[in-house]
C-alpha cells in the first residue's frame, strides 16, 4: 500500500524513535537495578501466569471505582487487539495486495473485532478524558500541604495523561477512518465491519486520489503516530501498560502481614532512591497516577500532607528528570527533599489500603516503612515516639508501666487465671499491651475471661512473662526492638505447654501469627483471633444465648485482622448470633477505613492539618446509615479510638461502640446494658 520512498521514511522513523526509545528504557533498568536488594526469584513462571490471568481479568483495576474502570477495560482489551490490528497494517503497508477487507473466516472475525474494539477504545477514551479534564473528581488533588514535584504542581500529570488520551484518539481514531476511505473506494459496506462501513458512507463517491491520499494521510497518522510515541513511552505513565504485568508478577508472595526485614543492619531504612529495594523502584515506573490509593488511605482524607499516590508520582517525575545522572551510577537526592515530608512519612496507619487498593501492584507503605527504618536508626522521630520506644526497652510495654501490674485486670475476677507458664492449658491467651493496660479494653478483657470460664475452657496467660507482641513497634521502623521482644516472647512461649495462641488484639494476632517465623521455633504456634474462639464455641453450644439482642449493629473490620489477615466471617458470626441485625458500612472487609491507631500512630499527637480524624470519619459513616444502635469492634485499640471519636464529632448518645464479646454477654445474660458501661458507672 505504501510508496517505496514512504516505506523507506517509515524505516529510518522505526530506526530512529526505536533507538531514542531503547535508551529510555535501558535507563530504566538501569535505575531500577540500582535499588537495594530484593528476592523475587521464586516460582518466576507461576508469577507470570498468575499475574498475566489477572491482568487479563482486570481484577486488579476492578477493585474500586467500577465505572472508570469499566471503561478502562474498554481501552484495555481493545489495545490488546491492536498489537494484532499493528500487525496486520504493517504487512498491509510493506506487501502489495495484503488486504483483510473480503478475505476468508479468519479475515473476516478479524475485521468485526478491530472494528468493534475500535469503537470500545474510542468511547472509553473519550469517557475517561471527560472524567478527568470536564468533570475534574476532587479526588485526582492532593492536599495542600502534600509535596509534590514541581512538575506535577505545573500541571504535568495532566498534560501527561492529555499525551497519552490524544494520541489513542488519534491512532485507534485514525485506523478506523481509514477502513473507512477503503471501504469508500471499494464503493460497498462490508457486514464485517459494521461501524467503519457507515463511516464510509458520506466518502464513497469521492475520486479515488482523493481517497488514496486519506488512506496514505490516515496511516501515517496510525502508524507514525506511534513511532514517533515511541521516545516518549518510557517517559509517560502509558508506560504502565509494560511494566504492570512485570510489576504484578513480581510483588511480594509472603503474607501480607509479614513486614520484609532490613537489607542491611547496619545501616537500616532508605534515605535515597535508590536505599529502596529494588521493586519499589519499579512501583514508580508501573504508577499510573489514578489516587485510588491516596482515596483509601486515612491519612490523606484526615488532612495530613501524606498521599501515597504523591508519593509514587514525585518518585517517577524524579527518574525522569534525573534519568541519565541515576542510571550512570551518579548521586541521588534524599527522599524527602523531592518525594515526600517527614511529618507525611510519620503520617501512615500501615493500614495497607493503599497497597491492597493499587492496580499496578504497588507498595508505597513499605516506602514509608523503609524511611522510618532510617529515622529512626538517626534518632529522628517525635519525642512521643521515642518515649514509647523507651518503655517498651526498659518495661517490655508501651504505656511504661511496671511489668508486675501486666495482669493486674485480672485480680479483679471472681477466679485466678491459670499461670500459662507455670501449668499446661489449651488456649494460652497472649493478651497484648491495650488490652492488658487500657482501663477500657480492661472491661473487655475481664468480660472474654468471664465467657471463657463459664464455657469452661483450658486457658492460662503469661502475667508479668509477656512483653509486646512488637507488631506496631516494627511498623514505626525499630526493627532492633522487634527482634529483641519477639525474642524474649518466644523463648518464653518455648518453655509454656499449650495447644492454641488466641489473642483479642489483631496488630499482636498479626505480629504473632506472622512475623515469629523465624524466631525459636515459634512460627509452629496455631494463633488464631478471639472472634475464631468465640464462634467454636458458640457452634459447639458452650456459650448458650438467653435472649436475642435485637436493635442494628454495624461493625469495623480492623486493619490487621481483616484487611491483612482475611479475618472477616467469625465478628460478623458472633453480632448475628447475639441476634443484632449486621448493616454494613460502604467500606467494609478489605476495603475497610482504618481507624488512624496503627503503625505506632496510637502514640502520637495528631498533625495540626488533621481536619477530621479517621475515626470521627468511621462514624460519620455508621450514622449515615440511619437507626445503627450498636458500632461494633474485634480490637481492644478501636474500642478507645471511637468511644472518643463518638465524643469528639459529637454524637455521643447516637451510638453506642461495643466490642463483639460484650454484645455476646449480653446476649447471653439476658441483660441489654453494657458490661463496660455498667463498670465504668460502678
Ligand atoms: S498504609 Fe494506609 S495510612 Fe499508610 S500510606 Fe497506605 S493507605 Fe495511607
Ligand atoms: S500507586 Fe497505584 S493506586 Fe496509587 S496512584 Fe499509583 S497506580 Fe494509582
Amino acid at each position: 500500500m505504501l510508496t517505496t520512498p514512504e516505506r523507506i521514511a517509515f524505516v529510518l522513523l522505526v530506526l530512529i524513535c526505536g533507538g531514542l526509545a531503547f535508551s529510555g528504557f535501558r535507563n530504566i533498568v538501569r535505575i531500577v537495578r540500582r535499588g537495594a536488594p530484593a528476592d523475587r526469584s521464586d516460582n518466576l513462571a507461576g508469577r507470570f501466569v498468575r499475574a498475566l490471568v489477572d491482568v487479563g481479568l482486570q481484577k486488579t483495576v476492578f477493585k474500586a471505582r467500577p465505572w472508570v474502570s469499566f471503561f478502562h477495560a474498554f481501552i484495555f482489551f481493545g489495545f490488546s487487539f491492536y498489537l494484532l490490528v499493528n500487525i496486520n497494517d504493517i504487512l498491509e503497508a510493506f506487501i502489495d495486495g495484503w488486504s483483510t477487507i473480503g478475505g476468508g473466516p479468519i479475515a473476516s472475525a478479524f475485521n468485526l473485532f478491530s472494528d468493534l474494539f475500535s469503537v470500545l477504545v474510542l468511547t472509553g477514551m473519550v469517557m475517561l478524558l471527560l472524567r478527568r479534564f470536564v468533570q475534574k473528581p476532587k479526588s485526582l488533588t492532593f492536599n495542600s500541604s502534600v509535596k509534590l514535584h514541581s512538575k506535577v504542581t505545573s500541571g504535568g500529570v495532566r498534560t501527561d495523561s492529555l499525551i497519552v488520551g490524544v494520541f489513542i484518539l488519534l491512532h485507534v481514531g485514525s485506523r478506523w477512518l481509514g477502513t473507512a476511505l477503503h471501504l469508500a473506494e471499494k464503493g460497498h459496506g462490508d457486514a464485517w465491519l459494521p461501524t467503519a462501513s457507515i463511516a464510509s458512507i458520506p466518502f464513497r463517491g469521492l475520486p479515488t486520489s482523493t481517497l488514496e491520499l486519506g488512506i496514505h494521510t490516515c496511516w501515517w497518522m496510525a502508524m507514525g503516530l506511534i513511532v514517533l510515541f515511541l521516545p516518549y513511552f518510557p517517559r509517560s505513565k502509558h508506560l504502565h501498560l509494560m511494566v504492570a504485568p512485570i510489576n504484578l508478577a513480581l510483588a511480594k508472595r509472603t503474607p501480607r502481614g509479614e513486614l520484609t526485614g532490613v537489607a542491611n543492619a547496619t545501616e537500616p531504612g532508605a534515605e535515597t532512591l535508590t536505599d529502596l529495594p529494588w521493586t519499589q523502584l519499579l512501583d514508580s515506573y508501573a504508577c499510573i497516577m489514578c489516587n485510588r490509593c491516596q482515596d483509601a488511605c486515612p491519612a490523606h482524607a484526615s488532612g495530613t500532607p501524606l498521599s501515597p499516590a504523591a508519593l509514587e508520582i514525585n518518585k517517577r517525575y524524579y527518574v525522569n528528570e534525573h534519568a541519565a545522572q541515576v542510571a550512570g551510577g551518579g548521586a541521588v537526592a534524599n527522599l524527602l527533599d523531592f518525594a515526600i515530608t517527614q511529618d507525611a512519612v510519620w503520617s501512615c496507619t500501615s493500614c495497607y489500603a493503599c497497597v491492597e487498593v493499587c492496580p499496578v501492584g504497588n507498595e508505597p507503605m513499605m516506602d514509608l516503612i523503609e524511611m522510618r527504618r532510617g529515622m529512626v536508626f538517626e534518632g529522628k522521630m517525635a519525642d512521643e515516639v521515642a518515649e514509647v520506644l523507651r518503655n517498651l526497652d526498659e518495661k517490655g510495654n508501651s504505656f511504661g508501666d511496671s511489668a508486675r501490674k501486666r495482669a493486674r485486670w485480672s485480680k479483679k475476677l471472681d477466679f485466678k487465671i491459670p499461670d500459662a507458664r507455670k501449668e499446661s492449658v489449651e488456649y494460652l491467651w497472649f493478651v497484648g499491651d491495650f488490652a492488658s493496660f487500657d482501663p477500657q479494653s480492661q472491661e473487655v478483657s475481664k468480660a472474654v475471661a468471664n465467657l471463657l470460664h463459664e464455657a469452661g475452657v483450658s486457658f492460662g496467660i503469661l502475667y508479668e512473662g509477656e512483653r509486646s507482641a512488637g507488631n506496631d513497634i516494627r511498623r514505626v521502623g525499630e526493627e532492633g526492638l522487634f527482634d529483641a521482644l519477639a525474642q524474649q516472647n518466644a523463648e518464653l512461649l518455648e518453655q509454656c505447654e499449650f495447644e492454641k495462641i488466641f489473642t483479642t488484639d489483631p496488630h499482636t494476632f498479626n505480629a504473632l501469627k506472622n512475623e515469629y517465623g523465624p524466631y525459636a521455633g515459634a512460627g509452629q504456634f496455631e494463633v488464631v483471633h478471639y472472634s475464631t474462639l468465640l464462634v467454636e464455641l458458640l457452634n459447639s453450644g458452650r456459650l448458650p444465648i438467653k435472649a436475642e439482642l435485637g436493635g442494628r449493629g454495624t461493625y469495623h473490620d480492623p486493619c490487621f485482622l481483616g484487611r491483612y489477615n482475611g479475618g472477616f466471617d467469625a465478628p460478623r458470626e458472633v453480632i448475628t448470633a447475639s441476634g443484632v441485625e449486621l448493616v454494613e458500612m460502604p467500606r467494609n472487609r478489605e476495603n475497610s477505613f482504618c481507624c488512624g491507631a496503627g503503625g505506632g500512630r496510637i502514640w502520637m499527637k495528631d498533625h495540626d492539618d488533621v481536619t477530621e480524624r479517621p475515626s470521627e470519619n468511621r462514624i460519620r459513616e455508621a450514622l449515615a446509615l440511619g437507626d445503627i444502635d450498636f458500632f461494633v469492634v474485634a480490637c481492644p485499640k478501636d474500642l478507645t479510638m471511637y468511644r472518643d471519636a463518638v465524643k469528639t464529632s459529637g454524637n455521643e448518645g447516637k451510638i453506642e461502640v461495643v466490642d463483639i464479646v460484650d454484645l455476646l454477654n449480653r446476649a447471653m445474660t439476658g441483660d441489654r446494658s453494657s458490661e463496660s458501661n455498667k463498670e465504668a458507672a460502678a
